[in-house]
């Protein structure tokens, strides 16, 4: 747990959200700003602070956080889905957990803005 990390208190419980999923390794929550009509995140309660922190040592774990999120999509209704993780500022990373949007519902263009 990294301290001030708003995902990690989320992972903890200390700040609610609308979790789909969770287990001892990941959890799922809607995002508080959604941009389709299916939008939420996966997490590791690792903290990492993005994709550029992923060690070899995680490649199990992020692996198993785009399982999770793949079968989220699925069930709860989106067959066609996109999964993004920002990095960095400029790619549009506000917080710094690592974390894997998963959006659906909706038609998306290409490329991403
Ligand atoms: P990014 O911009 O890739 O770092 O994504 C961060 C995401 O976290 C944004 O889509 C926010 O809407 C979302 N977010 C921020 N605070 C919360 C929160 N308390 N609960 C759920 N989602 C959040």
């Amino acid at each position: 747990m990294a301290n001030d990390c708003l995902f990690c208190k989320i992972a903890n419980g200390d700040i609610p959200a609308e979790k789909l999923y969770e287990d001892d390794e990941v959890i799922a929550f809607r995002d508080i700003a959604p941009q389709a009509p299916l939008h939420f995140l996966v997490i590791p309660r690792k903290h990492l602070a993005g994709p550029a922190a992923i060690g070899a040592g995680d490649e199990a774990l992020i692996g198993k956080v785009l399982r999770v999120g793949a079968e989220l999509a699925a069930k709860n209704g989106a067959a066609s889905f996109r999964l993004v993780a920002n990095e960095g500022a400029e790619a549009g990373q506000t917080v710094f957990h690592f974390h894997l949007h998963v959006l659906g519902g909706r038609a998306m263009a290409w490329p991403p803005g």
